[in-house]
């Protein structure tokens, strides 16, 4: 058996929950998992994903709904390996910019709805011998990027709270880590950029900020979450991997 088919194997047999998983990196993901062999369902507020995925709608600000969302996926696929905590909302501005009610909104989102996913799967996830956890940070959790006070905080919880998972679970064998993706042309910046004064200048604006000049594509993003949750990152817990065309790391001189 050459070495690639081993590879495209390596989630065979295996269970995954992406939350967010109908669109952009998590879609990404859950498509990336599937084809190496894992039964992958899509927790999101849209349940609308193509073949082989399983779509469940839940919304993560909700904890009846991802319970629900949680039991339905292990009583169709007999268990849970690996949980993508993916599911986010940004928000634009200054620490001046969002009343109290916006800060809580994206709270519920973003930090509550990973606790809400991870306290739900865990039980299943104890019973798995291959159990990971992968949480969707952001290079906002460490960079200080201007115009994202409520965003970035929300993202540097997600990192102390991967940390503190990760520490907290180790000793049980369950390995939780994060990536830190820069900016990834998914239909959320799509978004972002379609409600700018100038949409090719902001364009132009988030791939200068990248030292590789460009936006990642989602697929880059799957790419490192997949390898987190395999096994091939067996050593490997409590970290976060940037994937960020260098944006957290290098200084380059002006183009
Ligand atoms: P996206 O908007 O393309 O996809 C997000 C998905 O999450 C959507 O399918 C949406 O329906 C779902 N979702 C939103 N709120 C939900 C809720 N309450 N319950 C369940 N599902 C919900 O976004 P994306 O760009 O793929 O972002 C995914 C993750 O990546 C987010 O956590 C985001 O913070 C993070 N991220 C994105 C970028 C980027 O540049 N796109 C950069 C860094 C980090």
């Amino acid at each position: 058996m050459s070495e690639t088919v081993i590879e495209n194997a390596e989630f065979s047999g295996l269970s995954a929950v992406v939350t967010g998983g109908a669109s952009g990196i998590g879609l990404a993901t859950a498509t990336l998992l599937a084809g190496r062999g894992a039964r992958v369902a899509c927790l999101d507020l849209n349940p609308e994903v193509p073949a082989p995925l399983t779509g469940v709608r839940a919304d993560v600000a909700d904890d009846a709904s991802v319970r629900a969302a949680i039991a339905r996926v292990v009583a169709e696929f007999g268990g849970l390996d690996i949980l993508v905590n993916n599911a986010g909302i940004g928000a634009q501005g200054t620490i001046e910019d969002n009343p109290d009610d916006e800060w809580r909104r994206v709270h519920e989102v973003n930090v509550l709805g990973i606790v809400r996913t991870t306290r739900a799967a865990l039980p299943h996830l104890r019973r798995s011998s291959h159990a990971a956890i992968v949480n969707t940070c952001s290079v906002a959790a460490t960079a200080g990027l201007p115009d994202r006070a409520l965003y970035s905080a929300t993202k540097g919880a997600v990192l102390a709270l991967t940390r503190a998972c990760a520490a907290d679970l180790v000793r049980e064998g369950i390995r939780v880590n994060c990536v830190n993706p820069g900016t990834v042309d998914t239909p959320w910046i799509g978004r972002l950029l379609d409600a700018a004064p100038d949409p090719a200048a902001e364009r132009a604006a988030l791939r200068a900020r990248q030292p590789t000049g460009r936006l990642l594509a989602p697929e880059e993003v799957a790419a490192a979450i997949a390898h987190l949750a395999g096994p091939f990152s067996g050593g490997t817990t409590g970290t976060a991997l940037a994937v960020d065309g260098g944006m957290s790391g290098l200084r380059v001189r002006p183009a």
